[in-house]
């Protein structure tokens, strides 16, 4: 049921798609929200393991719309560079779908290290430990991705 790309030449890779969620800081995750209003909320987020997973407070907007409706989206941009001569812009991103539910287990443990060393790697180990303690008093979502693309401007499909 997930479209295809119109400009297909400008699809990128699965490898250079990973590359963008592993490198980018941030996402915009979209979900049906209030009366039916989209959601499109910014979030910190980890790829691991094919999937992408964030921390939520137990109670707002987001986690009630995920919990209503757990199919989401979830948009990172890699690139926007101006091109003011050409009057354009240079992009890169990568666009996710999926469903999202609040992980638990052993699996919590793994992703929110992943979360941890992703954005504090640098940090003493017994820091990190502390703060992923107590952090277990948050949601930890993920969102079991099933179609994901990445696209870029042609400039950059033209110039390899
Ligand atoms: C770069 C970045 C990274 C972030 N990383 C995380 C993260 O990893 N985990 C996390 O939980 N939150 C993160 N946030 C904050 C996040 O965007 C939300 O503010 C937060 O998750 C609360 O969402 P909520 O729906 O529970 O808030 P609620 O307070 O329940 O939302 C109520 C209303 O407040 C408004 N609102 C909420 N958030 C924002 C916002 N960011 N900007 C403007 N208006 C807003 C909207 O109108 C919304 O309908 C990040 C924000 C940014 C910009």
């Amino acid at each position: 049921m997930f479209r295809k790309m119109r400009r297909n030449k400008q699809l990128m890779s699965q490898e250079d798609t990973v590359n963008v969620m592993d490198r980018c800081t941030n996402g915009v995750l979209a979900c049906l929200g209030d009366d039916g209003y989209p959601y499109a909320v910014p979030l910190s987020y980890v790829y691991f393991n094919d999937k992408i997973y964030f921390h939520s407070a137990k109670a707002g907007h987001k986690i009630d719309a995920i919990i209503e409706n757990p199919k989401v989206s979830f948009a990172v941009i890699d690139e926007d560079t101006i091109v003011s001569a050409e009057y354009t812009t240079y992009f890169r991103s990568v666009i996710a779908f999926g469903q999202a539910r609040i992980v638990e287990g052993d699996e919590w443990q793994s992703a929110f290290t992943a979360l941890v060393e992703k954005y504090s790697g640098d940090q003493p180990q017994a820091n990190k430990q502390k703060e992923i303690g107590e952090c277990s008093q948050a949601y930890l979502i993920a969102i079991d991705i099933e179609h994901i693309t990445g696209k870029e401007a042609i400039e950059y499909v033209r110039s390899r």
